[in-house]
């Protein structure tokens, strides 16, 4: 990585934000310069090439944008970033000293795309980062960054910007958030930070969905901003005024992973050796019941009757969901608990009736 974007990059959190598209060397600069004026921001985003859902609308100023950002780090001295989706784009963002890429959710879903970008991208030194494809798969989010690490990229970060779905939902894409927290297992070490705009769609949910993606313990946010939000050319209703992203930065509760105050790190210790207890005795619990159901599985075995029987799965749902109710636990999860149970139960009980 160029010594010039190393600190940027480390930062914590990395704050990352402009417009969604650049549409003119004034907007550029002046988003720019109000940014810069926040003092709140690491990095001036703009998307130069729009990858659009349908013909017809802006699909971006192109190469002609690359000078005004140009002029906008000299300005402002704010490292630049913009999203890259063909070979052909990685090099001219580089010719133009872009400081970050970043490849976008239409192109994370094409392997054929990913790797082009990525073989771009070998023997250069920049950090990219790599959004989630628009659909909820995680091997491809996980294939891209192996194509970027295979080519030698040193530097990448993952951007999580939620996951699309058929009809109107609360979310213009479903964050889904278990999704961003697996990559956070699968690569500890690696930045991962969150795009409320692109979750949100609207400007109402972006503090709240800023907020949790702090509380899930995110290294950064990327948030859409225009000096003219009504009036933009793309993604009008989910962008906000660079004053207003200060305030939405200022209102957020930073925490960190840990701490070593003395009270709370007792505390922890305690309730935590409760739940080891407790979880100790709900797998004892859960291998009894296993070894119930290989009893029921023997006589289902001598009776040739089926594993399966609906109505008694019907009727342990219903007392679970019930009984799940009173003690304050949500439908959703009764039920997602007990099909995992259930599973478990019916692979026991198939041992039972053929391993004999
Ligand atoms: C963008 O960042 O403007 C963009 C096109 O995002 P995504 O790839 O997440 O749709
Ligand atoms: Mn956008």
């Amino acid at each position: 990585m160029k010594e010039s974007i190393q600190a940027t990059w480390n930062k914590r959190p990395l704050l990352i934000s402009g417009p969604c598209s650049a549409e003119t060397e004034e907007q550029v600069l002046e988003t720019a310069q109000r940014l810069a004026n926040t003092g709140k921001v690491d990095v001036l985003r703009a998307g130069i090439w729009k990858p659009r859902t349908k013909p017809g609308m802006f699909e971006g100023i192109g190469v002609k944008g690359l000078p005004w950002l140009m002029q906008a780090k000299k300005i402002t001295g704010l490292p630049t970033a913009v999203e890259v989706a063909t070979g052909k784009h990685v090099e001219v963002a580089l010719q133009f000293d872009v400081d970050i890429l970043w490849i976008g959710a239409r192109t994370t879903v094409n392997p054929f795309s990913v790797q082009e970008v990525a073989d771009a991208l070998r023997g250069t030194n920049v950090p990219v980062l790599v959004k989630n494809p628009i659909n909820p798969d995680l091997e491809l989010w996980s294939g891209a960054i192996e194509r970027l690490q295979k080519v030698g990229v040193n530097d990448i970060g993952m951007i999580h910007r939620g996951f699309s779905n058929y009809g109107n939902t609360e979310f213009r894409n479903a964050p889904m958030w278990h999704l961003p927290i697996e990559m956070k297992r699968r690569y500890p070490e690696m930045l991962l930070i969150c795009d409320p705009s692109h979750i949100c769609g609207n400007r109402h949910m972006l503090q709240s969905i800023a907020q949790k993606s702090i509380d899930l313990d995110f290294g950064g946010l990327m948030l859409e901003s225009h000096i003219d939000p009504d009036n933009a050319w793309s993604d009008a209703k989910q962008q906000v005024t660079p004053e207003r992203l200060a305030e939405i930065f200022e209102a957020l509760v930073w925490r960190a992973e840990n701490t070593t105050e003395l009270e709370f790190v007792t505390a922890l210790a305690t309730l935590r050796e409760q739940i080891n207890h407790i979880d100790d005795e709900l797998l004892t619990l859960i291998g009894q019941r296993m070894k119930i159901a290989d009893k029921i599985g023997i006589y289902k075995r001598d009776n040739n009757v089926t594993i399966l029987q609906t109505n008694r799965w019907n009727e342990i749902l219903d007392r679970a969901v019930n009984k799940g109710e009173q003690l304050g636990l949500s439908k959703e999860f009764i039920i997602r608990y007990f099909d995992a149970v259930h599973l478990e139960s019916i692979s026991h009980q198939n041992k039972v009736m053929y391993d004999k």
